[in-house]
């Protein structure tokens, strides 16, 4: 193993400032340390390639030009490795989801697959089709574009040599769920109000690793790079035009700066409970393109320090039937907590009219709010308290209209949170089955290993896996081979109605469990 194989540790433990943070950083790197000189240990080597790499790549134009203004192109993106029998295949499709919410048709993996199988014999277990989560608009031949990314990718084939690494990004997302100090938590959508300030205790994390495998030609000149990272790429752009946003512009980074005829894929990682920087921004207009050309540059800078080489692949595919929520008590329970809310409103004597410029002078002067210090002082002389008792009748009425804005607010994020679980129960229901089957799959090319799952895995998810995985450069895509919203852990299913990622799930908690042990089972076999 050459010293370019090693994750970056000094990175991930980069930012700890105080004596104290210093001190855990040391013990964490040397866990971390021992944890990787385990997992070295215990990562297998492949075998010898059976025959030498092969690897193809293309890029198809899908952006749907009937859907408005197009601020940047939207793409599916195909990579073909082969080393053995079985070529692998990797798409990258700028779109929300492969199936079930977006344009993109439920039947779209399965035609795709049969059709790849017909023309190039490509097994369909092989085909790993990943969404970018991007909110774009694709055409409507999305079907028929994809097959064709595939097959230019296959017919470019050619001797190849790939290599592996991480680099580091951690100024262009924040974790959206927040932890309030009620013990419940919520999260930053443009859906609803936020909590106000005072009511957040902390924020959780974000995973600022970007997997990177490149793929060169067998002289070392780029063919391609497939770089994983975990990111709602959601910022739009400052025109509002239809576009491939944050993870669009970095691949359109990376081609610029390795040559035209390169192909970038990006795979959406453990994005669920993960969002671009000033997200809910209202003082700049929000845009995606700065965003992603510091992913763009910070994933580059990763591929320079990589050497390639000749290895083989393997893949292992598994079925996995996860049990399905049941929300009726919640459901309930939130029915009970709206009526509370709505009861819990105060009429005042105000209107937003009145309650605005009076907000404004209560808080310039707390002391003289209704008029100049010296009608006060003189009133006090006379011992008149007419002003006084206009200030606490002002006052009594603003605190209420504020509690009323504050539950009007609550109100906005159970409600859309209630229907979002309304909707899931249904789903659940008429479902005929109390369980929901996937598709996870493990891929292994030479050290690079990654594992891959429909639903929006949140981030602690992937944290976990990559710290549990006995190979070092291991990695995690959600949105992959089909969409079964979100998948948060078991523990933030304990805040069921509360953000979106916990009501936006079809999933009963019992599920990370057995999603857990199937990725630690086929870490082991890789
Ligand atoms: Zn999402």
């Amino acid at each position: 193993m050459t010293r370019l194989d090693r994750p970056f540790l000094g990175d991930l433990f980069a930012s700890e400032s105080t004596v104290a943070g210093r001190v855990a950083g040391q013990r964490l790197r040397s866990v971390a340390a021992l944890m990787l000189i385990v997992a070295l240990a215990l990562s297998r080597p492949l075998p010898a390639p059976a025959a030498p790499l092969r690897a193809g790549a293309a890029k198809i134009d899908i952006t749907n030009l009937e859907a408005g203004p197009v601020n940047d192109r939207l793409h599916a993106r195909a990579l073909v490795l082969q080393s053995g029998d079985e070529p692998l295949v990797f798409v990258s499709i700028d779109a929300v989801a492969i199936a079930e919410i977006g344009s993109i048709r439920n039947s779209f993996l399965a035609n795709v697959r049969a059709q790849v199988e017909k023309e190039l014999r490509i097994p369909p277990r092989g085909i790993l089709i990943n969404a970018s989560h991007c909110h774009g608009v694709v055409c409507s031949d999305i079907e028929q574009r994809t097959v064709e990314a595939i097959r230019q990718a296959f017919k470019n084939m050619q001797p190849a040599k790939v290599g592996w690494g991480v680099g580091h990004e951690d100024r262009i997302m924040e974790n959206r769920r927040l932890r309030l100090k009620n013990g419940r938590e919520a999260d930053v959508r443009h859906a609803y109000s936020l909590p106000h300030d005072e009511e957040v205790e902390s924020v959780g994390p974000i995973d600022p690793q970007i997997g990177v495998l490149r793929v060169d030609h067998a002289d070392g000149r780029p063919l391609a790079v497939l770089y994983n990272f975990a990111c709602h790429p959601i910022q739009a752009a400052a025109s509002g035009g239809n576009t491939a946003d944050v993870t669009g512009f970095s691949s359109q980074v990376i081609e610029d700066n390795l040559g035209d005829a390169v192909v970038a894929l990006f795979v959406q990682g453990c994005g669920g409970d993960i969002n671009p920087v000033f997200y809910k921004d209202v003082d700049h207009p929000r845009d995606a393109e700065p965003l992603g050309n510091m992913l763009g540059l910070s994933t580059l800078k990763a591929i320079r320090k990589i050497a390639t080489r000749d290895t083989s692949t393997r893949l292992i595919q598994e079925n996995l039937e996860l049990p399905r929520a049941d929300l009726a008590q919640r459901i309930d329970g939130l029915l009970a907590e709206q009526t509370r809310l709505l009861q819990s409103l105060q009429g005042t004597s105000l209107n937003l009219k009145t309650y605005l410029p009076l907000a404004v002078k209560y808080k310039l002067n707390s002391e003289f709010p209704s008029y100049y210090s010296h009608r006060y002082l003189h009133d006090r002389q006379l011992g008149r308290v007419d002003l006084d008792k206009l200030d606490a009748d002002n006052r009594r009425n603003l605190e209420a209209y504020t509690r009323n804005i504050q539950t009007m607010e609550q109100l906005t994020r159970l409600q859309t949170n209630l229907n979002l679980l309304r909707k899931h129960q249904m789903q659940n229901l008429d479902a005929g089955k109390r369980t929901v089957d996937v598709e996870v799959s493990g891929i292994r090319i030479g050290n690079f290993v990654m594992v891959t799952f429909p639903g929006e895995l949140t981030v602690q998810i992937g944290l976990d896996i990559k710290r549990r995985s006995p190979h070092p450069f291991t990695f995690v895509a959600g949105y992959t081979n089909g969409y079964i919203y979100y998948a948060p852990t078991a523990d933030q299913l304990r805040n069921v109605g509360g953000a979106q990622e916990d009501s936006d799930c079809i999933l009963a908690p019992e599920w990370q469990a057995l999603f857990d042990a199937k990725v630690d089972e086929i870490l082991a076999r890789l």
